[in-house]
C-alpha cells in the first residue's frame, strides 16, 4: 500500500492511499485500502491516517479511523499510530509475523508512524525540502 497525508497553507488536510492487496490473496477479497475508516482516515477538524500492511487487521480495528480519534483525544500523531498498533497486536496476543503501518498527521503539521516490524520508512516533504523517516517499531532492530 501507498498511503499519502498532505495538508496545504490553509491547514486543509487530504490523504489518499493505492495498493495491490495482499499476495495470494482469495479472488474477490476487499482489503482496508477502500474502506474509509480502515485503510485511510481523514477529519479536516483533526488530522489524518492511513495504514498499510495485513488489511484484515486494520479493518477489525476501523484501524485508521481509530488513530484520528486518539488524536482527537489529544494524542500526538506518533503516539496515536503505536497505540493503533499496540491494540492489534494486543488483539493478536502478541503474535508478531505479520506486519502492520500507520503513518498520521495532526492540524499542527505533525507527523507520525509506527509499525510492527522495523524497515518501514516514510517520506515528508515540506517548502524547506524532504526527509527520509524511518518509522519506530514494535519489534525494535
Ligand atoms: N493493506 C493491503 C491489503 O490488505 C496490503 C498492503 O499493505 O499492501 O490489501
Amino acid at each position: 500500500t501507498i498511503g499519502m497525508l498532505a495538508i496545504d497553507a490553509n491547514g486543509d488536510i487530504s490523504g489518499a492511499c493505492t495498493t495491490s492487496g495482499m499476495g495470494y490473496k482469495m479472488a474477490g477479497r476487499v482489503g482496508d485500502s477502500p474502506i474509509i475508516g480502515a485503510g485511510l482516515f481523514v477529519d479536516n477538524e483533526i488530522g489524518g491516517a492511513t495504514a498499510t500492511g495485513v488489511g484484515e487487521e486494520v479493518v477489525r480495528t476501523v484501524g485508521s479511523f481509530l488513530i484520528v480519534e486518539l488524536m482527537r483525544q489529544g494524542k500526538s500523531p506518533q503516539e496515536a499510530c503505536k497505540e493503533g498498533v499496540e491494540r492489534i497486536m494486543a488483539k493478536n496476543k502478541g503474535r508478531n509475523d505479520f506486519q502492520i503501518g500507520f503513518i498520521a498527521i495532526n492540524k499542527k503539521g505533525e507527523t507520525g508512524s509506527y509499525c510492527i516490524h522495523p524497515g518501514f520508512t516514510f517520506r515528508s516533504y515540506s517548502e524547506e525540502g524532504h526527509v527520509n523517516n524511518p518509522s519506530k517499531s514494535y519489534i525494535k532492530s
